[in-house]
């Protein structure tokens, strides 16, 4: 028979720990949270090795009194809450009282604190949950928490940390959250012996945009505001121009507190539809204020989701105040042309302003012909809208030609033109086509997309992105092993702005990119140059290129191999200089792509996994029309 036991509260810490203490930025955050709930006007963060060898956060906030320095790091023990009624009004960041414990039953924790009216001040210090004596120690008012160690008696949580600088990138954004959501707050960040921040109090959040993501995208962003029955929804949503592939710079900030809704980030996406490319997110800088009471925040361990008391009225009030905004802002006039790449001729460039404020143009009048008549249907706490979509693919801005056979030929770069002609055109898939002979059998293209063609066995459906991508895909590995990537040198090196940890890791990370053909070099702060990248990529900016490679690099990467991670990049590259799903194609390029199937080692399956092509049999149709 299994006995019952109550577990010990070093277990219970343990399993505590478990829920909130993740890695090392997840105690970066608690602390902060608890950081700002005691009043601080300055917070200094320390870091070193990623966070794992030690954490360090000081504040001068209210202090803990001496006598309570044990209670602060016992569990279930909080200032912040007193009854369960409390917890329908929490004013505060932290108030499960959990965190301390937790923390100090993984690490080695210090904690010194003085309260205004103590002259000294006292200090404790807890080793795996064991907590020594409490000793006086001379510090200023406020609180220092030191964790030291962090996992060292949890070696499988220890095993799943990364490295110090991707650990690091975690940390990081847990800073920036807290410092975008408290902007009066002066924070600053160290790593490694390095100062990475430091952020003078601000009035408002433009000043700490521009310090995390730089000048170009602060000075483009679009100022929002709205208050309804007491709830306000105000900051900055970012000119449609900048946008990313993920949704991580879209900051929502409810009564202080970071937080991630799929409601609110589904308003934001229908409130840019026709504005950005399909695949491609909105930034946003939000808050949301509104009475403690109108939402719960106790339905998270670590109270990033929260429960609103009506979703949909806030989805309304998000969506329509962006509609709005967007109705009377010329979101255009912003749009400079981009950048004098060495890759865009003046006539591309001017194409894609051009397409891209016919975009803005069509993308008004549709909202003008329905103004808010589809703000009450489109709300629903579920996330999916209610209205018609939008054709987006109508008005999407007109394709580039990435691999324009004429030029880029001239850059004696094979892979450049969009399709090569096959060396030996008799081999491989050749043999399955009906017309046998040097040249592939003519095909059909329907709905710009799918290429039809007639095999010995039936007929066959190509999906062209997915097969000119993984045709790319295996080119390029194959350049890559013998070392033969052609990239394109600027004439001018690109400097790009990036986040610390970003710059951090590219620079960590140039070698990997030198073989892809993208050279990077330091150039003051969080700047990069680039001075090549790789001559497929020639359709897009080299800022485009480092930040999408970027992405990867820090957080992106689901394995932290080098090798995986090298595959990641190679998909990405092969992804975006292939033919898009929707680009028209002329006869010559239909021929040229089906002509080099056979180049590919798996062109049955893209790089993701998805089939390339589906087959229908004779036999099969034969029976679908009742001959056999
Ligand atoms: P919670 O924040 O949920 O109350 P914590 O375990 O994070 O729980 O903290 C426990 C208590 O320790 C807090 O309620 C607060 O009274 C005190 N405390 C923690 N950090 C600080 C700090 N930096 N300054 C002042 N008091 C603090
Ligand atoms: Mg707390």
């Amino acid at each position: 028979m299994p006995t019952i036991q109550q577990l010990s509260p070093s277990v219970v810490n343990k399993i505590a720990a478990g829920e909130v203490i993740e890695r090392p930025a997840s105690v970066v955050k608690e602390l902060l949270e608890n950081s700002v709930d005691a009043g601080a006007t300055r917070i200094d963060v320390t870091l070193e090795k990623g966070g794992s060898e030690l954490i360090r956060i000081a504040d001068d906030g209210c202090g803990i009194a001496a006598d309570q320095l044990l209670l602060a790091v016992a569990s279930h023990a909080t200032s912040k809450i007193q009854t369960a009624d409390d917890l329908f009004s929490v004013a505060t960041l932290g108030f499960r009282g959990e965190a301390l414990a937790s923390i100090a039953e993984v690490s080695r924790l210090i904690l010194r604190s003085r309260t205004a009216e103590a002259e000294n001040g006292a200090e404790l210090e807890v080793i795996g949950g064991a907590a020594r004596p409490v000793a006086p120690a001379g510090c200023p008012i406020g609180t220092t928490l030191e964790i030291r160690n962090l996992f060292y008696n949890t070696p499988v949580r220890h095993k799943f940390l990364r490295t110090a600088q991707t650990e690091a990138g975690h940390s990081i954004e847990a800073v920036t959250r807290l410092a975008l959501a408290h902007p009066q707050i002066h924070f600053t960040l160290a790593h490694n012996g390095r100062l990475l921040y430091d952020l003078p109090p601000e009035s408002g959040l433009r000043g700490r945009v521009a310090a995390f993501f730089g000048r170009d995208l602060a000075d483009d962003l679009i100022e929002i505001r709205s208050d309804s029955d007491g709830v306000s929804v105000s900051g900055f949503v970012a000119n449609p121009m900048h946008n990313r592939s993920h949704a991580r710079m879209q900051y929502l900030f409810l009564n202080g507190r970071a937080i991630r809704d799929r409601s609110l980030q589904h308003a934001l996406g229908e409130a840019y539809r026709g504005l950005i490319l399909t695949g491609r997110q909105p930034i946003c800088f939000l808050r949301l204020d509104m009475p403690a009471a109108l939402v719960d925040v106790n339905v998270h361990p670590t109270k990033q989701e929260v429960r609103f008391q009506d979703s949909g009225r806030l989805y309304s009030q998000l969506l329509g105040t962006l509609r709005t905004k967007f109705l009377t802002t010329d979101l255009s006039a912003r749009g400079a042309a981009p950048r004098a790449a060495a890759s865009y001729s003046e006539n591309e460039a001017d194409a894609a302003v051009d397409g891209r404020s016919q975009l803005v143009e069509w993308a008004k009048q549709q909202l003008g012909q329905q103004p808010n008549a589809q703000l009450g249907s489109a709300a629903n706490s579920t996330g999916t809208s209610a209205s018609e979509p939008l054709q987006l693919h109508r008005f999407e801005a007109p394709a580039f030609r990435p691999f324009d056979i004429g030029r880029n030929a001239a850059q004696g770069d094979v892979l450049a033109t969009r399709f090569d002609r096959p060396h030996n055109p008799n081999r491989g898939d050749q043999d399955r086509f009906a017309d046998e002979g040097s040249t592939p059998p003519q095909a059909l293209q329907v709905h710009n997309r799918y290429l039809v063609v007639e095999t010995n066995a039936g007929i066959e459906v190509i999906d062209q992105h997915a097969l000119h991508e993984r045709i790319l895909y295996e080119q390029l590995r194959n350049r890559i092993l013998a070392g033969t990537i052609e990239s394109q040198r600027l004439l001018v090196p690109e400097p790009v702005d990036l986040s610390a940890a970003e710059a951090a890791a590219v620079l960590e990370q140039a070698e990997l990119l030198a073989r892809l053909g993208v050279e990077v070099q330091p150039f003051g702060g969080d700047t990069i140059l680039v001075s090549s990248y790789p001559a497929m990529l020639a359709n897009m900016s080299p800022a485009e290129v480092l930040r999408e490679l970027v992405e990867k690099l820090v957080t992106g990467s689901r394995s932290p191999e080098a090798r995986d991670m090298f595959d990641e990049l190679l998909h990405m590259i092969a992804c975006k200089a292939a033919v898009k799903f929707g680009d028209r194609l002329t006869q010559e390029e239909i021929d040229s792509l089906l002509a080099q199937r056979h180049l590919a080692q798996d062109t049955h399956h893209c790089p993701h996994g998805r089939p390339t092509a589906l087959v229908f049999t004779r036999e099969e149709l034969d029976r679908q029309f009742q001959r056999i």
